[in-house]
């Protein structure tokens, strides 16, 4: 199948549940192109799409630039959703408009010190940590409350809601169930936080039933990639 059939076949299949769950709220389906040339980017622009998912700065930065030469992107937005290091935080703010990981406090002060005196706010979620692994990304989920705090306090970060990657061999329900207490445990403290990036190629229906807005689709739409 082709590019353009699979994002219309994905695009569908989200409708589809929405219209089931009675859904009227905006869902973000963002594209995540790592691993894939700045042409198919282009192909995807082309057909539409205006949220694109990077997850190292390495390779989003080159791409972000080069894609802005070949077409207008003032209206797209770059998504990074993968573990960021603190030393690329004012890198990364120059290209992506929303931050998915944000999980330390090391990153937090950085993107606090990238954004302050600056015009632009940043988007962030608040990327939470659903396995007994300490070294998968995430906050420990009793954190989440004073870590939304300071992103509350920061002028230049616009606190979105949280975010979860799922894990391999658990039932991705489950996690979504926990990812939906955590989003209403936050929501009750930051009222407008009310955003849940979860959902990927294999979930992101499930995901939707419990309420994910912010897609995060690779292979499902790219096709397969190197990696
Ligand atoms: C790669 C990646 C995705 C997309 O994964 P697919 O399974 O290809 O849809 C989503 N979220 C994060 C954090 C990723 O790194």
């Amino acid at each position: 199948m082709e590019l353009a059939a699979r994002l219309r076949e994905v695009d569908e299949a989200i409708s589809s549940k929405l219209r089931e769950l009675g859904r009227v709220d905006q869902v973000t389906r963002i594209v995540v192109t790592k691993n894939h040339t700045v042409e198919l980017a282009l192909q995807l622009f082309e057909l539409g799409v205006r949220d694109f998912g990077e997850n190292r700065d390495q390779e989003a930065g080159p791409k972000a630039e080069h894609l802005a030469e070949l077409a207008d992107t003032s209206e797209l937005n770059w998504h990074f959703v993968g573990q960021l290091q603190s030393n690329k935080a004012k890198r990364v703010v120059r290209y992506a408009s929303t931050i998915h990981s944000v999980d330390r406090q090391s990153l937090l002060d950085a993107l606090v010190a990238a954004t302050a005196g600056d015009d632009k706010s940043i988007d962030v979620f608040l990327q939470v940590n659903l396995t007994e692994d300490e070294n998968r990304g995430g906050v420990n989920p009793n954190q989440l409350l004073p870590m939304a705090e300071q992103v509350a306090s920061a002028p230049g970060l616009n606190l979105l809601g949280v975010m979860a990657v799922g894990g391999l061999e658990v039932d991705p329900r489950a996690e979504f169930e926990r990812v939906a207490a955590l989003s209403a445990m936050l929501v009750r403290e930051h009222p407008s936080a009310n955003k849940i990036s979860a959902g990927m190629s294999g979930d992101y229906l499930e995901a939707l039933e419990h309420g994910a807005t912010h897609l995060r689709i690779g292979t499902a739409i790219t096709g397969k990639r190197a990696d």
